[in-house]
């Protein structure tokens, strides 16, 4: 009755690829890259491959030039299996449109190509210890001296920040003005003055390695500038619809998955002389969420297809990302639940799903960002 209408047969076979890729590349590995905290750089280099790294780069830098079902493909394929360790959407889908988007054709030159292989990876530093939500107030700064910017500061909670070769970072380049003074300067991590902090211990995404990074005086040439001077805080508030809209999809596609693995598990596991699917709560939750994972489906369905017209606001990835994750959650929350103890257990998929799926009510934006982004749009700011 709701049968996905957005993709043709090209696409199936794409994903075909992409699922036996996972299956063979991604999965037996996934366990190790957990206890590791990091995902392998092999794994890169094989999607890069296997042509599902950065698939909406342009062919003129190394990439496929696909649309933006490419890209939701490969991340729905990943999640199936709950494989939450490669950070291939931030790379991809988040790093690399503001390459193309913004950079000169020099960094285009220089970076893209070698992330579409899997050579370079890509990461994006916004948050500070200070500073997450009210990113105005950041306070890692780029200073303009001669043909360098020397950058200055620390962030944190930084995606793919272990294994990145060059990250965007957000800086004020105008201190006294606050969104307006943002600028966006890539840095290479092999820049003097650049070092990684800890590789953070998480809740859940396990397998992806998130840091702390500092910046001492960092000089890069000019030219590392990302867009316009004094326009980074616009250029963030343009890409974070399509950082939410993964994580709508991302949600999506978890809640189905957790149905299938719950509505298995229910059948099969006997309790009072009968199957758990037999209780008549357990086909009432059931219920639930599949009505909900059907709602969010449809709704993100026309959210891709909004975004691929480009049509997709803010506010509308706002909402999509609020409901979802936060649906999700509860999901998780029911499906871990009618695992009873065995729901609790790592090596249960439920488990890592459950943990991983807290993260989604956070970055990215929270929920109540979120929730700011759609209420001042209906009633402006207040006082
Ligand atoms: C696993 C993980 C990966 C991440 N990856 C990255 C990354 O790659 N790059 C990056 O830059 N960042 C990343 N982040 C950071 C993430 O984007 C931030 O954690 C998020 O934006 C929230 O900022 P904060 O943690 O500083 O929380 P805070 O801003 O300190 O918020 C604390 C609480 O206050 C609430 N709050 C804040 N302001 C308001 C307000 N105006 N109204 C109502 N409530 C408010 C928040 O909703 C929250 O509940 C990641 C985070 C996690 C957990």
């Amino acid at each position: 009755m709701f049968a996905r209408t957005l993709f043709n047969a090209e696409h199936e076979m794409f994903r075909d690829a992409a699922a036996r890729f996972v299956a063979e590349h991604v999965v037996p590995h996934h366990d190790a890259w957990e206890k590791a905290g990091v995902v392998s750089r092999e794994m890169w280099l094989r999607a890069g491959e296997q042509g599902l790294l950065c698939v909406t780069v342009p062919e003129a830098y190394g990439g496929p030039g696909a649309d933006f079902l490419y890209a939701a493909i490969v991340l729905e394929e990943f999640v199936k299996k709950n494989a939450s360790g490669p950070g291939l959407s931030v790379h991809s889908d988040i790093v690399a449109p503001y390459l193309v988007a913004y950079a000169s054709e020099e960094l285009k030159q220089a970076w893209l190509p070698k992330m579409c292989r899997g050579e370079a990876i890509g990461a994006i530093g916004m948050t500070e210890p200070g500073v997450g939500s009210d990113l105005q107030s950041m306070r890692t700064r780029a200073v303009r001296d001669g043909d360098d910017w020397v950058v200055s500061g620390q962030k944190t909670f930084i995606s793919n920040g272990q294994c990145c070769d060059f990250v965007i970072v957000a800086a004020k380049t105008d201190p006294d003005a606050r969104g307006k003074g943002v600028s966006l300067i890539l840095v290479e991590t092999d820049r003097v003055g650049f070092t990684r902090g800890r590789n953070l211990e998480k809740v859940g995404y396990k397998a992806q390695d998130t840091s702390e990074l500092f910046f001492e005086d960092v000089r890069v040439p000019a030219a590392n500038l990302v867009g316009v001077e004094g326009r980074g805080f616009v250029q963030l508030m343009e890409q974070l619809p399509q950082e939410r809209l993964t994580q709508a999809v991302r949600a999506a596609v978890m809640m189905e998955a957790a149905l299938d693995w719950t509505v298995d598990y229910t059948r099969q596991r006997q309790a009072f002389g009968r199957s758990v699917s037999d209780f008549q709560n357990t086909r009432f939750k059931l219920a639930e969420i599949r009505t909900q994972a059907v709602l969010h489906r449809v709704f993100i369905d026309r959210c891709i297809e909004m975004h691929l017209e480009g049509k997709l606001t803010a506010v509308d990835a706002a909402m999509a990302k609020m409901a979802s994750t936060e649906a999700m959650n509860v999901v998780m929350d029911m499906c871990l639940q009618l695992h009873g103890g065995s729901g609790y257990m790592w090596e249960m998929p439920i488990a890592r799903a459950w943990a991983d799926a807290r993260m989604s009510r956070i970055a990215g934006g929270t929920g109540e960002i979120m929730r700011e982004l759609i209420g001042r749009d209906l009633v402006g700011r207040g006082a």
